[in-house]
């Protein structure tokens, strides 16, 4: 085939073609599709100017471009389309410049987050979006889906901390959306426009962040709750007495269950918790941490448990950071969504995930960054079982409405990918929609980058 030469003289070293090496790359971390598609080939460029390369020769060839980094996205946004090519960007890792005192970071599209944050570290700096698998997912993943996780309370999302982005558009061009700089008001804001387009726009090469200073210190709380509306309500409590803590999470009990019988670590079982994190001064965090116990025991907690120091605090987080894989001990698939809803909507919100987890006999386990309204269930199911499959249909049909009718939206960090566009039709006002295919039109007329995603 044309396309796959004209790729292979490109990267001729960092290129696969071999059909048993391409099945990896037809999956990412959604469910398996029903009808798997294999890409052509993949190529791994290795600078800015190879992926122009590459999507010249995808152009000229009408070649979609599956853009890719470690595919731990959960909506399909890497699951490849007919007739097209991977273009994985893991040999773009290179943190190009860290800059104390603009408090920026230059880096490559597949710079690993975790990586990123081990270096700012040395420098007392951080970078606070931290999607939850921060030792793989990437920095171009992160910045496609707007990732979020459970810092985004406090410090927002990845949005937050996109300055300047170097991007290839569908025609091969390189541009860059801004300079390294804070603020930027000269005509319209394109880096807005790319985050969050789950590569349907364009393709990210370089990105410049902002970073913040590291915070001196960090403590968890465990608050324990026999009722899990209690704890839900526990949520409101504590913003309300004017706290900003910069983790926010619900755990409840199945996770808690889960977790603990694949990584024993002492949570107390048979409860619901909210995960707490307060970062600043020292000085501050030890008498907010009194004024926060107060908070807690007036709403209900049960049980308290605070950490002291940071290995304490690193016990927790693998804890929680584990609940996914520990979720696959009790069926063969796992399958996490993502709705947000008004924050003062959480109680329905998961009442309803409880009544209908109950209805269609789908064990689910329910967490999520509860300060943003932010709700991840977590539904373990067979998908083989036609039964289980079409009941898990269904539940997710009356979850998402249920969500919009309540004024909700089915991401708010996840992304749409392939597997979330049927909900757009009643997630979205139709002008709105129509309007987001005119961008992508716009950018894309051959809709080569990543079709049949995000709108
Ligand atoms: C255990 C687990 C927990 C998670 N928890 C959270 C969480 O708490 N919060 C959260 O927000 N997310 C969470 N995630 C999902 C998260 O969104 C992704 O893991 C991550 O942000 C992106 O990962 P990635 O680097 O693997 O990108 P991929 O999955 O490979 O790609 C993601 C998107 O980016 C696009 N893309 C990749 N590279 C480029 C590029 N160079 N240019 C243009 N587009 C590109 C892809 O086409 C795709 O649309 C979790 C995932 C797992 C497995």
């Amino acid at each position: 085939m044309e396309i796959v030469s004209a790729l292979k003289k490109i990267c001729p070293k960092n290129f696969i073609s071999k059909k048993e090496d391409l099945y990896v790359y037809a999956h990412d971390t959604s469910r398996n599709p029903d009808k798997l598609i294999l890409p052509l080939c993949v190529v791994f460029p290795t600078n800015s100017a190879e992926v122009s390369k590459i999507v010249c020769a995808c152009a000229k060839y009408k070649t979609a471009i599956i853009p890719r980094a470690q595919g731990t996205n959960h909506c399909g946004a890497t699951r490849p389309s007919e007739n097209s090519v991977v273009v994985h960007f893991s040999k773009m890792d290179k943190i190009i410049n860290i800059n104390k005192e603009n408090l920026t970071a230059t880096v490559e599209a597949g710079v690993v987050i975790g990586k990123l944050n081990k270096e700012l570290e040395k420098l007392n700096l951080f970078f606070p979006p931290d999607p939850s698998n921060l030792a793989v997912s990437t920095i171009a993943g992160a910045i496609a889906l707007n990732s979020g996780g459970p810092r985004t309370f406090k410090y927002g999302n990845t949005k937050d901390y996109v300055i300047n982005l170097e991007v290839v558009l569908p025609n091969g061009e390189i541009i860059e959306t801004s300079k390294n700089i804070a603020k930027n008001v000269t005509g319209y804001n394109l880096t807005s426009l790319f985050v969050g387009s789950e590569g349907t726009l364009a393709l990210i090469t370089k990105a410049t962040l902002k970073l913040i200073p590291m915070p001196e210190a960090r403590l968890l709380t465990l608050a324990y709750f026999d009722n899990i509306i209690d704890c839900v309500k526990c949520v409101n409590n504590i913003i309300n007495k004017g706290f900003i803590p910069s983790t926010l999470d619900l755990l409840d009990s199945v996770t808690l269950k889960t977790i603990e019988n694949f990584n024993p670590c002492n949570l107390k079982v048979d409860k619901n918790a909210l995960l707490i994190e307060l970062d600043g001064f020292k000085s501050c965090i030890a008498e907010q941490l009194k004024i926060l116990k107060e908070i807690l025991i007036a709403s209900g907690a049960e049980n308290i448990v605070q950490t002291s120091n940071e290995v304490e605090n690193e016990n927790i987080w693998r804890a929680r950071r584990s609940a996914f894989s520990a979720l696959s001990q009790l069926k063969p698939n796992v399958i996490t969504e993502d709705i947000v809803v008004p924050r003062d909507k959480i109680v329905d919100i998961v009442l309803k995930i409880q009544e209908l987890s109950k209805k269609y006999n789908i064990i689910t386990a329910i967490m999520g960054h509860a300060g943003d309204g932010n709700i991840h269930p977590n539904f373990a199911l067979d998908l083989e079982n036609e039964i289980e499959n079409k009941n898990f249909e269904k539940l997710k049909d009356e979850l998402f409405n249920y969500a919009v009718k309540i004024q909700g939206v089915p991401s708010g960090e996840h992304g749409i990918g392939t597997d979330k566009r049927k909900y757009l039709d009643i997630a979205l006002d139709k002008k709105t929609h129509n309007l987001m295919k005119q961008i992508k039109n716009f950018f894309d007329k051959d809709n080569i980058f990543n079709p049949n995603k995000a709108i």
